[in-house]
C-alpha cells in the first residue's frame, strides 16, 4: 500500500484499534461513540489538551515523543487533581498519512498508555497542520480531589522533582548544545516528561491544593495564588539543585530555567505548615519533592515575591514562552 492510499479507516484500524484489557470499557474504537461503565461512588475527570508543531514541540522531534508528549501532559493535569486515569480520545491533524510518523507516534503514545492502564475509546483523524489533541479522562474518590484554590496563609509550597531541567533540555536542543550524559538527561527530561499521577493520588487528601507545572514555577504558583486568594513566598536557595542544568549552564541561567521555564510537569502543591513534616514521613515523600516556599496573606502588588539569601529580588524573564518559542534573547 503507497502512502497516499492510507485512508482514514486504515489509519484507524492499523494504528489505533488496539484493545484494551480494562473491563470498564463497553464499547471501544469502532462505533460512533464509546461507551464505559461508570463507577458508583467516584466521580468523573476530564481534561484535555492540544499540542501544536512549532509551539509545543520542534518539528523534527521523534513520532513517538510526540505520541508519548500529547498523554503525558494530559496525565499531568489528571495528576494534578489526585485522579487515576482509564481512559483517552485522541484528534489527530496531519498534513500527510506517513506510516513510519504514525507507527511511532502510536508507539510512544500507548507506552505511556500501557504504562497507566489507559484505553484509547475513541478520536477522530482530519488532514491539516500537525496538531495533536488528547482528552483524558479518569476517576476520584467521592471524599475529595486536589485543586488549585485551597491554599491558606502559613501553608508550606513544595515541587516535585527538579524544576527547570526541562526548560534546560529544550535549550540544549535548540543551540544543539554538546554535554554527554548531562545534555541527554536534560533533552529526556524534556521529552519525556514523568506525569506525577502517583504522587497526586497520595496528596489527594492531604495537599490543600495542588496544580502541576506547564508554564514555568513563578507563573504557575502565581495561578495557584490567584485562585486561593493569597500571595506566596519563594525562597530560590531552598530550590532543588540540577547537577546536569550546572554543568552546562552558568548559576544565573540555572535560576532562571528553574523560576520561569515551562515543560516541567512537576506537581506544585501546598500544605499546612502543622502537619506537612509528618505527611511527607508518611507518605514517603521526602526524596520526591522539595519545600520552596510559603503561602502568605493576599497582597496587592505582586502575588508571588523570589527570595534569594533573604532578599526579594525580580526576575528577568517572567514567563516560558522564551524557551518555548526558540528566543534566546
Ligand atoms: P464517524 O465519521 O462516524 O464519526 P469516524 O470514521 O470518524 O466515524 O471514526 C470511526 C471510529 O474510529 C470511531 O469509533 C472513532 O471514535 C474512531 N476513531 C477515529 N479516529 C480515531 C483516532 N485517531 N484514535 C482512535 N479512534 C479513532
Ligand atoms: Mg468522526
Amino acid at each position: 500500500m503507497t502512502e497516499e492510499s492510507l485512508g482514514e479507516f486504515d489509519i484507524i484500524a492499523r494504528y489505533f484499534s488496539r484493545r484494551s484489557a480494562r473491563r470498564d470499557v463497553l464499547l471501544g474504537v469502532g462505533d460512533d461513540a464509546a461507551v464505559v461503565d461508570s463507577h458508583a461512588g467516584r466521580k468523573l475527570v476530564v481534561a484535555m489538551d492540544t499540542i501544536v508543531e512549532n509551539i509545543h514541540f520542534l518539528a523534527g522531534t521523534e513520532a513517538a515523543d510526540v505520541g508519548y508528549r500529547a498523554l503525558a501532559v494530559n496525565l499531568s493535569d489528571l495528576a494534578a487533581m489526585g485522579a487515576e486515569p482509564a481512559w483517552m480520545t485522541l484528534s489527530l491533524s496531519l498534513p500527510r498519512a506517513r506510516e513510519q510518523w504514525l507507527e511511532g507516534f502510536a508507539s510512544g503514545l500507548f507506552a505511556l498508555a500501557d504504562h497507566y492502564d489507559v484505553a484509547l475509546i475513541g478520536g477522530d483523524i482530519v488532514r491539516g497542520p500537525l496538531v495533536i489533541t488528547v482528552q483524558v479522562a479518569g476517576w476520584v474518590e467521592a471524599d475529595g480531589w486536589l485543586t488549585r484554590s485551597g491554599a491558606k496563609p502559613g501553608d508550606l509550597v513544595f515541587v516535585s522533582g527538579v524544576p527547570g531541567e526541562a526548560a534546560a533540555g529544550l535549550a540544549v536542543m535548540q543551540r544543539h548544545i554538546l554535554g554527554g550524559e548531562a545534555a541527554a538527561h536534560l533533552q529526556q527530561r524534556f521529552l519525556r516528561p514523568q506525569p506525577r499521577i502517583e504522587l497526586g493520588r497520595k496528596l489527594r487528601t492531604v495537599a490543600t491544593a495542588a496544580m502541576d507545572v506547564s508554564d514555568g514555577l513563578v507563573a504557575d504558583l502565581k495561578k495557584l495564588c490567584a485562585a486561593s486568594g493569597v500571595s506566596a513566598q519563594l525562597h530560590a536557595d531552598l530550590l532543588p539543585e540540577s547537577a546536569a542544568m550546572r554543568q552546562l549552564f552558568e548559576v544565573e541561567d540555572c535560576l532562571q530555567y528553574a523560576l520561569s521555564g515551562g515543560d516541567d510537569y512537576e506537581l506544585l502543591f501546598t500544605l499546612p505548615e502543622d502537619r506537612a513534616a509528618q505527611v511527607l514521613d508518611t507518605l514517603q515523600l521526602e526524596q520526591h519533592v522539595t519545600r520552596i516556599g510559603v503561602i502568605t496573606p493576599a497582597e496587592q502588588d505582586s502575588a508571588v515575591q523570589c527570595l534569594r539569601g533573604g532578599q526579594p529580588f525580580k526576575l528577568k524573564r517572567a514567563g516560558h514562552d522564551h524557551f518555548a518559542r526558540g528566543d534566546q534573547g
